[in-house]
């Protein structure tokens, strides 16, 4: 895979707590712990966590995820693959793309055979519409199988 250099320069303002989340400039307390923040500082790209699978990858929450058994990054900068388990043959080959731009994560469903469920962390449980964005949260979780889920950590 092809790897391009997305320079360092610093051009996001964020605000840190002192458990080290990364927080939008405008925000008075830490969006992941409540915490108080110091004052804001220039950074390459806010962190914004990482996601989870229940066979124990993780991804850092930056660029373009694909999920899948036989997930493809077309060899974009800024795009990686989350394998899934083979044996999981519920799960499609391209079924998800986690998608982060600035301070937002959203996920979309790429069409896959037999859907995502969206957990939200106050119970609230989405069925993805195919193609559709959905903006995710730390807490979230995302179901491809009763055997396989993601979640959204920060
Ligand atoms: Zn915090």
């Amino acid at each position: 895979m092809k790897h391009v250099e997305t320079g360092d320069t610093p051009r996001f303002e964020v605000r840190i707590c002192e458990l080290g989340h990364h927080n939008p400039p405008d925000f008075p307390r830490c969006r992941v712990c409540g915490g108080p923040l110091d004052e804001p500082v220039l950074v390459p790209n806010p962190k914004l966590g990482w996601v989870r699978s229940s066979d124990g990858q993780t991804r850092p929450l930056e660029g373009d995820i694909v999920v899948g058994r036989a997930p493809e990054t077309g060899g974009v900068a800024g795009v990686t693959a989350l394998e899934t388990p083979p044996a999981i043959l519920a799960i499609s080959r391209q079924h998800l793309r986690i998608h982060q731009e600035g301070w937002e994560i959203s996920v979309s469903d790429l069409g896959s055979e037999n859907g995502t469920l969206l957990h939200r962390e106050n119970g609230q449980i989405i069925e993805l519409k195919s193609g559709e964005p959905y903006n995710v949260q730390p807490g979230d979780i995302l179901e491809l199988d009763q055997d396989y889920s993601l979640r959204f950590e920060a």
